[in-house]
This record gives structure tokens, C-alpha cells and sequence, in this order.
């Protein structure tokens, strides 16, 4: 495995790949976790090469967030993704990527406006200028994402789509902890006492999609039954919790087709995000 920290390294190593081989791109800030691995490991079954990119992109924080606190552990990660069957660990530097003349964002204009962008105002653009310029560095045939986060995964496809990048965006299932919280590098901040309730968000969204899948199909009732879970909690406080298209994440009165329940909370100082992708019409 090799591990490449700047871009000259990664164009003279993408330079000497032969074109018939499948390259697969798998984008994360560090910190992996077995939600990562999973990744990893469904991009080693289909492609030649696997890249991981490990790059804790500031574009994507507010200025208020946790950038500097957010989990650095290169080493653990390198022995990770060595565990994992991956190629090659692209880790480069912020200056490197975004050099002081930098000017130039990549939008994705409407899925970006509701819930998570809502919160996060700058987060997609972020989100979506770093991931023009991986694809543009590494020029992955695929590019591996969880649907824990469910709205970058679309506003991605989206992004793929109109700038016809050739580049496929594969979804990847949520891997959760035995109490069913969704594990992400986030989880580490969590107090004690808020990691006992921290799968309550999970349990909520969970009785959601039970009552579609009893027949409920009003947008408002669903959301009542996530609701009264999360209210049971005083510790935890809720950002959001929606049911949506799966394609367009427009809110839905009524459920025809299936539904993505999206949800957000803040416990404590930590915020976590989930969702439950319930039947047909998922992209
Ligand atoms: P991050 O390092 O948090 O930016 O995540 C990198 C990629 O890993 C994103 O595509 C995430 O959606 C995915 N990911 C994070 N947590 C999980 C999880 N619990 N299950 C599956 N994928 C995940």
C-alpha cells in the first residue's frame, strides 16, 4: 500500500495507471471506523485499485464547528486501510489543495438548500468543490459513499450528473453499533451518559419506518411518531426530523412511494445524523 501526501505524487502515480484498470475512489476525513471500512471493502470486490482519500477538508466546516478538534490518527488509519486490501492512501495537505490563490466553488444549487444545508449553510459547497477536485486528481470509473450521509450522497450524484463527470456514484449501507447508533468519527466526542441515549435517534427513525411499512402514509403522522420518541429524551434536542422523497428530499405529505426519514439531534456538544431509506424509489 502505498500512502501519497501531495499532488504531484498522486498526478505521476495516476499518470502510470494503465487505462483498462478500474479505479475506486472511496473520500473520508479519517478517523475510520468500520463504516469506512465497509466502504473499502465493497470498492476492493469490483475495482483494481482502491484509493482512499483522507483529507479533513476545512471548506466544510463553519467557522464554528469542529475543525480543530476533529479526529487526526493517520497512523491508525494506515493500519487500517492496510487491513483492508487498499492501494493506495491519498492524504494531502489543505495548503495543497487550496493554495492561497484559490477562488473557485462548485454548487449544486437545489438539494443543497434543505436540512443538513440548512443547519450548515456553506457545508455542500464545501462538500462538493473538494469532491470535484479529487475526481479531477484521481479520476475514479467509481466513488464509494454511505448512506449515513444520505443528502451528500445525492446532492454527489446530482454534482456527477450535470458536470457529466465519468465517474459512478455507488451507494453504501449504514453500519451501526449492537444498539443501532450510526457509527461515525463524531461518536468518539460523546460523554458517557450521552452515548446511552445517542441511539434514541435511531430507535425514532426505526418507529418511523415501521409505521410506513404498517401502512401509514401521512408525512405529518410519521413525523409525530420520531417526534414523541426523541421527546422522551430531555438530553437530546432535535435539529430536524423529516420524511422525505428519496430523489428530491422535498418534505412528503403523503407517502405513494417509499420515503427517506432523515434526522439530526444534538447531544450535549455532538451532533449526529441518520436516516432510514424506506422501499422503492431510492436512486
Ligand atoms: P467521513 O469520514 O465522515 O467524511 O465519511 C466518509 C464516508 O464514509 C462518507 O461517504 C460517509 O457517508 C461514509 N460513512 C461514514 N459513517 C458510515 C457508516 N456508519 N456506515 C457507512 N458509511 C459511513
Amino acid at each position: 500500500m502505498r500512502v501519497i501526501r501531495n499532488l504531484r505524487g498522486l498526478r505521476v502515480w495516476r499518470r502510470a495507471v494503465c487505462s483498462s484498470r478500474v479505479v475506486g475512489l472511496v473520500p473520508t476525513m479519517g478517523a475510520l471506523h468500520d463504516g469506512h471500512v465497509s466502504l473499502f471493502r465493497r470498492a476492493r470486490t469490483v475495482c483494481g485499485l482502491v484509493v482512499v482519500c483522507i483529507f479533513v477538508n476545512p471548506l466544510q466546516f463553519a467557522p464554528t464547528e469542529d475543525l480543530g478538534r476533529y479526529p487526526r490518527m493517520l497512523q491508525d488509519d494506515r493500519r487500517v486501510c492496510l487491513a483492508s486490501g487498499v492501494d493506495l492512501i491519498f492524504c494531502p495537505q489543505a495548503a495543497d489543495l487550496y493554495p492561497d490563490s484559490f477562488q473557485t466553488s462548485v454548487a449544486v444549487n437545489g438539494l443543497t438548500q434543505r436540512w443538513e444545508g440548512k443547519v450548515r449553510p456553506t457545508h455542500f459547497l464545501g462538500v462538493t468543490t473538494v469532491l470535484t477536485k479529487l475526481f479531477n486528481l484521481v479520476c475514479p470509473r467509481r466513488a464509494y459513499f454511505g448512506q449515513k450521509d444520505y443528502q451528500q450522497y445525492v446532492v454527489t450524484k446530482q454534482l456527477a450528473e450535470d458536470l457529466n463527470l465519468p465517474v459512478s456514484i455507488v451507494r453504501c449501507p449504514i453500519i451501526r453499533e449492537a444498539d443501532g447508533l450510526a457509527m461515525s468519527s463524531r461518536n468518539r466526542y460523546l460523554e458517557a451518559t450521552d452515548r446511552e441515549v445517542a441511539s434514541t435517534l435511531y430507535h425514532a427513525l426505526s418507529a418511523g419506518a415501521r409505521a410506513i411499512k404498517g401502512g401509514e402514509q401521512s408525512g405529518k403522522k410519521i413525523q409525530h411518531v420520531m417526534a414523541r420518541i426523541c421527546q422522551q429524551c430531555p438530553s437530546l434536542s432535535v435539529e430536524y426530523l423529516a420524511v422525505c422523497h428519496p430523489q428530491t428530499l422535498e418534505p412528503l405529505q403523503r407517502i405513494d412511494q417509499g420515503a427517506v426519514l432523515l434526522g439530526a439531534v444534538r447531544i450535549g456538544s455532538v451532533r449526529l445524523i441518520d436516516n432510514i431509506l424506506v422501499a422503492a424509489g431510492a436512486p
